[in-house]
C-alpha cells in the first residue's frame, strides 16, 4: 500500500452513495486495511489502549480519519452514524453491516 497522497481507482461495487467523493476511506475499511492512525482516538495504533468492545463492533462511530488522522465529521443517522474525512471521503455504518 503506498501512501503517497497519490490518487487511485477507487473500488467499485462497495458503497453506494458516494459516487462524487472520494472513496478511499471506505475502501480501505471495507477492505480491512490496517489504520495507520486509530479512528476512534486519532493515536497511532500500539500508543494507546485497546479499541472498546464497542468500537470494535463498528457500534461506535469513529472520530478520525484512519488514514491520516484528521478529525471527521460524524452526523448520527436514525440507522447509525456517517463519518467525513475532508480528503478521504465518508464512511457510513451500514456499509460496514454485511
Ligand atoms: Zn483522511
Amino acid at each position: 500500500m503506498e501512501a503517497t497522497g497519490a490518487r487511485r481507482a477507487p473500488h467499485r461495487g462497495g458503497p453506494s452513495g458516494a459516487r462524487d467523493e472520494a472513496e478511499e476511506l471506505a475502501a480501505a475499511i471495507l477492505a480491512g486495511e490496517a489504520p495507520a492512525f486509530d479512528p476512534y482516538t486519532g493515536a497511532r495504533p500500539g500508543t494507546g489502549g485497546p479499541p472498546s468492545p464497542g468500537a470494535r463492533a463498528g457500534l461506535e462511530a469513529p472520530r478520525y480519519c484512519q488514514i491520516c488522522g484528521r478529525r471527521m465529521v460524524v452526523q448520527i443517522l436514525p440507522h447509525g452514524w456517517r463519518a467525513r474525512c475532508s480528503r478521504h471521503g465518508a464512511v457510513e455504518s451500514r456499509w460496514l453491516e454485511r
